[in-house]
């Protein structure tokens, strides 16, 4: 069936491909963004495609349009991004929420949040299942973004129950692929924009803390599968369960890259969190779904992305980890 589908975030990383995806099977896309993080260069291949619309749009602001499907993306997800201005980002977690849950409730649309798995904070019980209610600070340098996504969810789990309204939650763990921002400051942006430099990897802390990285491919998957599965309403989490210590992804980094950089060590910052990997049964017995990339396979995929972004933005890009500050944009004008 032919629908008519909102994504917020539409022209950020994660979004882009999305919204690709959902023009594949033939749907109309409308693609809201403030442009923040996101870049025009994102979405420019799909301009002039009839099926596709682009508004400029930040959703702490009502929005009027006429839609069957809506997937809320919109939010800054990486730390250096999200703290750059922590009210706007919890504003777009609650406010945002809200107008796109009033949006999905006049027009009964279905509609599906892309949550986090930061609700899980700094957790406890590892690998992470649904049922684990987290361990997060609730007035640290994260918390804009957790505690958002988590008031976020709280918001979709009472307008359902409220209004009997159709909604999905994903938590999303750690994605990865071509589009990431550059200046992002996320470890797999950065450990390959590094070594394509032969500039020192930065591992924060003593790099043994781990993460779960699943490609961006396997991930619109299964948001596409949540959002057309009829009574799973969620939370499930989107993930790959494979683990790896930051030591390990900078080694694997540096073979596939064939870079002669070394690794330097840096302070951790506050409150991140130990280990994360997905407990994905729930996806698997409910969506079908479970992720097919391998690291290597994925990592070799947005290295080629990468290598290709410095050949032709390279002379102006300075990316400064040390700093962490977005020093470059790569939007279009
Ligand atoms: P991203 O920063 O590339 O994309 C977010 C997009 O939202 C950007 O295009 C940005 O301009 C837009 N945006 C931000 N605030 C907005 C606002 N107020 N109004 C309109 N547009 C706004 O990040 P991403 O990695 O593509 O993440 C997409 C979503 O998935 C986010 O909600 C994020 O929290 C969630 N998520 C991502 C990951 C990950 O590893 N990539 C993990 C967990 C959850
Ligand atoms: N809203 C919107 N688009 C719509 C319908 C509602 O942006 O098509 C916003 C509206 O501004 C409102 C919010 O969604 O503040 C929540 O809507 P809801 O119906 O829950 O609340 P109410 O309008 O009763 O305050
Ligand atoms: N990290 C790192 N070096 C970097 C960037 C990040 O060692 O240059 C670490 C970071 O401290 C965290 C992990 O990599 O432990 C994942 O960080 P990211 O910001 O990508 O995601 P998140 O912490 O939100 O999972």
């Amino acid at each position: 069936m032919i629908n008519t589908i909102l994504v917020t975030g539409g022209a950020g990383f994660v979004g882009s491909h999305l919204c690709e995806r959902l023009l594949s099977e033939g749907n109309n896309v409308i693609c809201v963004d403030n442009f923040s993080t996101g870049s025009k260069d994102n979405i420019m291949h799909m301009h002039g495609n009839p099926r596709f619309e682009i508004i400029r749009h930040d959703i702490n602001l009502p929005l009027f349009v006429e839609v069957d499907q809506i997937y809320n993306l919109a939010c800054p997800a990486s730390p250096i991004h999200y703290q750059l201005d922590p009210v706007q980002t919890i504003k777009t977690s609650v406010h945002g929420s809200i107008n796109l849950l009033g949006l999905a409730k006049r027009t009964k649309a279905r509609i599906l949040q892309a949550s986090t798995s930061e609700v899980y904070g700094d957790p406890e019980v590892h690998p992470q299942p649904e049922t684990y209610w987290g361990m997060v600070n609730p007035i640290g340098i994260r918390s804009c973004y957790d505690e958002g996504k988590r008031c976020a969810e709280s918001l979709f789990f009472d307008y359902h129950r409220q209004y009997q309204m159709d909604i999905k939650v994903a938590r999303i763990f750690n994605t990865y692929g071509p589009r990431m921002h550059p200046d992002d400051g996320r470890v797999v942006s950065n450990f390959i924009m590094q070594a394509l430099q032969d500039k020192e990897i930065t591992i924060y802390g003593d790099g043994h803390q781990s993460r779960s990285f699943c490609y961006v491919d396997d991930l619109v998957d299964g948001l596409v599968r949540l959002m057309n599965t009829d009574g799973v309403i969620g939370p499930v989490n989107l993930g790959n369960d494979g683990e790896f210590s930051m030591r390990e992804l900078a080694e694997k980094v540096i073979k596939l890259t064939g870079s002669s950089s070394h690794l330097s060590y840096h302070p951790l910052p506050m409150d991140d969190p130990r280990q994360r990997r997905p407990d994905l049964r729930q996806a698997a017995e409910k969506l079908g779904w479970a992720p097919s990339v391998a690291l290597e396979e994925g990592l070799t995929k947005t290295i080629d992305y990468f290598t290709g972004l410095l050949k032709r933005h390279g002379d102006v890009m300075n990316v400064n980890p040390e700093v962490n500050e977005p020093t470059y944009s790569i939007q279009a004008v």
